[in-house]
């Protein structure tokens, strides 16, 4: 019978864990750590992740400031805002949420970013920094799946990695982390030819493609960790919806351990956030050219 690994339960150490070392933190500095979220347009996804991350940094002892813009909202005031807040020296952490209005380019706001407030870890600085091993903000979501890994696997040396997807948010930087511990990573997307008999071959296989029931019980050889990084709503027998990875988890009986979804990479994702959000925040504190 395979292991269910909780991120749930591991979330939860960590948010235990960063609660105490936010408390000695504020008292030696006398600083607290804050995050400012900045949400724009009416999505009700992304309220209910602003929602989220708010509360938790709450429950961890740190401080958040949102923004909140209409869809109508222009480049412009948002860069200004950007700026604002990287000059502030309260601020430690600064995350747009995504996705922007079309209206708006991404990639010039996330840009704008100090590199080191960029708790999402998105700038190419951070990027960089990632793909040469030399620390940084790591995105939250990969560094999520790589400590559910760890807690399954102690040694990555010459295991073989499968990353379903290619994305900048998940794929690339969660293969990027398993080379920097030595994995043969192999990087597939939806052009990739006989998925499954690479799939086969794999001790780790991470799948964030975004496809529901991809990744068949069949694909995985007995004892391999599945990451199911996937979240897909999909409308059920009865009529309701409910939400399902990318792996058929019914079919993962033989494998070593593998994340449920929900439960699984989701909360390690805030939690890893808030991780940033206090790395950011003693990096600062330290004068440090970069975080992490
Ligand atoms: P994306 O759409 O940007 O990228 C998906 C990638 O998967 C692409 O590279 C694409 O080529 C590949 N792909 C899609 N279908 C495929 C198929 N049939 N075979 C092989 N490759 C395929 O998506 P993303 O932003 O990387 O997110 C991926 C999934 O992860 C989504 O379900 C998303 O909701 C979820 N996600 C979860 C969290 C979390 O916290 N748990 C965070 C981010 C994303």
């Amino acid at each position: 019978m395979a292991k269910i690994i909780s991120g749930t339960a591991m979330a939860a150490q960590l948010r235990a864990d960063l609660s105490v070392s936010v408390e000695r933190f504020v008292a030696e500095k006398g600083i607290v750590p804050k995050l400012a979220v900045v949400l724009v347009g009416n999505d009700p996804a992304s309220e209910i992740y602003v929602r989220r991350k708010i509360l938790e940094c709450r429950k961890v002892g740190m401080e958040s400031l949102q923004f909140r813009y209409g869809s109508d909202c222009g480049e412009s005031e948002l860069l200004e805002l950007i700026a604002r807040l990287n000059a502030d020296p309260a601020v430690h952490g600064i995350l747009v949420q995504l996705p922007l209005p079309p209206s708006i380019d991404s990639s010039k706001v996330l840009d704008a970013i100090d590199p080191r407030k960029d708790v999402d870890g998105f700038h190419p600085v951070n990027v960089g920094r990632l793909s040469t091993g030399t620390g940084g903000l790591i995105p939250c979501t990969p560094m999520g799946c790589l400590l559910l890994l760890q807690s399954e696997i102690p040694d990555f040396k010459g295991k073989k990695a499968v990353v379903i997807g290619k994305s900048n948010i998940v794929g690339k930087p969660v293969a990027l982390l398993l080379l920097e511990q030595e994995c043969t990573v192999t990087i597939c997307h939806i052009y990739t030819r006989d998925l499954a008999s690479i799939c086969r071959q794999a001790d780790v296989i991470v799948v964030a493609a975004g496809s529901p029931g991809l990744v068949r019980g069949d694909w995985v050889k007995p004892g391999a960790v599945v990451i199911d990084v996937g979240i897909n709503r999909i409308v059920d027998e009865v009529g309701g919806t409910r939400i399902v990875g990318d792996a058929v988890s019914e079919e993962l009986d033989h494998a070593g351990a593998y994340t449920p979804v929900p439960g699984g990479v989701g909360p390690m994702t805030i939690a890893c956030l808030l991780l940033n959000t206090f790395k950011a925040a003693s990096s600062l504190a330290r004068g440090e050219a970069s975080a992490g």
